[in-house]
């Protein structure tokens, strides 16, 4: 979750409280012993973690207005899933990884319950890579502020709302995305056909359960380099910088189009100031997970070898066959 100077001013949709909701709420609401990322804590943002609130979801009786790919921004996600070309430029300039990978996925909405331990979707909620697909929770793709939460402020001790529905929040897609779209070099490594898919699968859950727990597993800490970057460039002090603000007014302008738009984003790319600040960022993250970096290159050495043998065998098979 990120910052913003005058949170007060952004133009969020004040959440609508039907009665259940309310009930809702106060089930969500913050204690010192939550540990969800913290707005003011930077290093945490992303650590979302895996929140057990089977019991709260049971309070909830009304049910959650139905999670569609057309309310994910405009901006960041063609109506077919895949993402805009000016999405797909920041992402592959932010975390190293290439355009083409990038525009050749698709988002993907992130039913509870499917497959991996799911993201609070009222807590900033999250996504999961699988294969050529990134799920995302559902409030990534909601606008009436369905989601939120009752956060304390660390300095008045008062409560106040905190938006998770982030279908109008580019800024938020592009900083998830940051993380996510490492997972895609990851997975092709491993092959995205079913047998690839499910030993990338299998590798990740080894690495959570057996080794790590999921924010130390080198499959992740390598994945925020992205995020990592976008901090060094975005963020300054607690608060998104003028260059976010910029991004975010590219992103949210109705009367630009996908070109309009790269052309406007080229022009913050192509700074030598700012390639400067990218280019220190990676080098510091480099030395910073020189560890995770190279258990990463190891352990996507070896499913690249299976994979590729994978694709002998099959290739035999066929030739036998013949
Ligand atoms: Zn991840």
């Amino acid at each position: 979750m990120l910052t913003r100077p005058n949170k007060s001013e952004q133009e969020i949709p004040p959440p609508q409280f039907a009665d259940d909701a309310h009930e809702q709420m106060h089930a969500m609401e913050d204690d010192d012993k939550d540990v969800h990322p913290s707005v003011l804590n930077f290093s945490s943002l992303n650590r979302l973690e895996h929140v057990d609130d089977t019991k709260e979801t049971k309070n909830v009786k009304t049910s959650a207005p139905e999670a569609k790919i057309e309310n994910a921004p405009d901006s960041i996600v063609n109506d077919d899933g895949s993402l805009t070309i000016s999405a797909a430029f920041v992402l592959s300039m932010l975390s190293g990884v290439p355009l083409e990978t990038i525009l050749a996925c698709k988002i993907g909405i992130k039913e509870r319950g499917l497959t991996f331990p799911w993201y609070n979707a009222n807590k900033g909620g999250g996504a999961i890579t699988v294969g050529k697909t990134i799920f995302m929770t559902e409030n990534f793709f909601d606008r009436t502020g369905y989601y939120h939460y009752m956060k304390k402020d660390k300095e008045t001790g008062l409560k106040k709302v905190e938006n998770t529905s982030y279908g109008n929040d580019p800024i938020q897609w592009l900083y998830l995305l940051a993380h996510e779209v490492r997972h895609l070099t990851q997975a092709e490594a491993f092959g995205t056909d079913a047998v690839g898919i499910a030993k990338y699968l299998l590798k990740f859950t080894e690495l959570y359960v057996t080794r790590f727990g999921h924010n130390a597993a080198p499959l992740e800490k390598t994945a925020d380099e992205g995020q990592a970057v976008f901090q060094a460039v975005f963020v300054s002090g607690d608060f998104l910088n003028d260059d976010a603000a910029f991004l975010e007014s590219v992103f949210k302008n109705p009367k630009m189009n996908d070109t309009d738009r790269l052309k406007q984003l080229e022009l913050l790319f192509e700074n030598p100031d700012f390639i400067k600040k990218i280019d220190e960022a990676r080098a510091n993250f480099a030395i910073k997970e020189s560890k995770a970096l190279k258990e990463e290159a190891a352990i996507l050495d070896e499913a690249k070898q299976e994979r590729d043998q994978r694709k002998t065998k099959v290739f035999i098979n066929k030739e036998t066959k013949q």
